[in-house]
């Protein structure tokens, strides 16, 4: 009887009486029945308190405290005066056919919200990892709306067959509006189309990819599309780093140590580098002419992208154009041409505030998912999974 209305409180339930709680290793155990009260005979609904027997059902609950929580419900068979129907009396804490509370349910969906392993969240609320799953299936997201300006990209989800899926956000309220089982052109044109307000629509953010732009265009025909900034300037680090891996391997081994920490302050920005390492950087472009142009020309990008607005950066781009082809650097031509092509979505980019830095950002928590992923193959859940981490 000692933890009475300690357990009492735990329990938190309308109309139930505590008859005896204990603790048992890490278990705790309450005791619990029903107020008696006045029911009415589900079959000719005549009025009854007449008890006919009882049945214990043992009830997990939400732990506490450190404790696995056990209600065992006393639990009455009423029987009916007038036609002698029996019936079990109603509990409003427990779902149909359940061996659980509502709230130990309502407590696995929530802690479904976070990065944690689904052995590990099931454990922590006493239940199997297919009975957590079991559970958090019953969750289901749609979106029924598109936003103002609307972001795609793709990430390496492994899900339902799929290599890549594909995933939509809404970058200026910071919201995860969907998971699409693939990048193809065909079903996310499919997709887009069942929207009747895409006309909402104003901006789309995207990587430089064709497949996406044709779509952008074709469904969002009034949008202005809008080259992703990180993705641009990714382009430019990543040809500096084939230059520089290049010249490297031409050293004798001596100096290639000597290049040890070269990639780290070969990518900075030269006015964050302190005096010691600016004399580091210039010794190494002393030795290769072409890693000084590279230098050149990834700084010079920089400038390009601190462009105050697109009319500034038209002006910088062209420039960087001209330094490009007085170069040898065929390292640097793939951006050369994706800026040509992409010129307008690049330069639509320094008018507006929008990226896809908030869906590069889930990305990477979608990576902590996965590797804590159970079942995780079955796309519909990956899906659900990921906008319930998000919501
Ligand atoms: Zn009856």
């Amino acid at each position: 009887m000692l933890y009475k209305d300690y357990t009492k409180e735990i329990i938190g339930f309308k109309d139930v009486k505590v008859t005896f709680g204990e603790i048992e290793g890490n278990n705790l155990h309450i005791h619990i029945e029903m107020q008696r009260r006045i029911h009415k005979c589900p079959r000719c609904a005549h009025e009854t308190n007449k008890i006919h027997d009882y049945r214990i059902q043992k009830i997990k609950d939400i732990p506490s405290f450190g404790n696995y929580t056990y209600i065992h419900l006393r639990k009455r068979r009423y029987i009916c005066p007038n036609c002698k129907k029996k019936f079990y009396e109603e509990v409003p804490f427990l779902p149909r056919y359940q061996r659980m509370t509502s709230r130990l349910i309502a407590f696995i969906i929530k802690s479904f919200r976070k990065v944690s392993s689904v052995k590990e969240l099931a454990g922590s609320a006493n239940v199997s990892p297919t009975t957590a799953v079991r559970i958090f299936d019953h969750i289901k997201y749609s979106n029924m709306s598109l936003p103002k300006v609307l972001s795609m990209d793709e990430f390496r989800g492994n899900a339902g067959g799929e290599k890549f899926q594909c995933i939509v956000t809404d970058p200026e309220n910071k919201k995860v509006l969907d998971i699409l089982p693939n990048r193809k052109s065909e079903d996310l044109y499919r997709y887009f189309s069942k929207y009747k307000d895409r006309h909402n629509v104003k901006y789309v953010v995207i990587d430089m990819s064709g497949p996406y732009r044709s779509l952008a265009r074709t469904i969002f025909p009034k949008a202005q599309i809008i080259a992703d900034k990180y993705h641009v300037v990714r382009q430019v680090a990543w040809a500096f780093e084939n230059v520089r891996k290049a010249e490297q391997k031409k050293f004798h081994e001596q100096r290639r140590k000597y290049f040890k920490r070269s990639r780290k302050l070969l990518l900075k920005r030269p006015d964050k580098l302190t005096p010691d390492e600016a004399i580091q950087v210039e010794n190494m472009l002393k030795i290769s002419e072409r890693l000084r142009q590279a230098y050149v020309l990834k700084n010079e990008f920089y400038k390009v992208m601190d462009s105050k607005n697109s009319f500034e950066a038209k002006k910088n781009l062209a420039r960087w154009n001209m330094l490009f082809n007085g170069y040898n650097l065929p390292e640097f031509y793939d951006c050369f041409k994706a800026f040509t092509n992409w010129q307008k979505e690049i330069l639509n980019s320094f008018d507006v505030p929008y990226t896809n830095g908030f869906t590069e950002g889930i990305n990477n928590k979608i990576k902590v998912i996965k590797r804590n992923a159970y079942g995780i193959r079955n796309f519909e859940r990956f899906r659900n999974r990921i906008l319930h981490v998000m919501a």
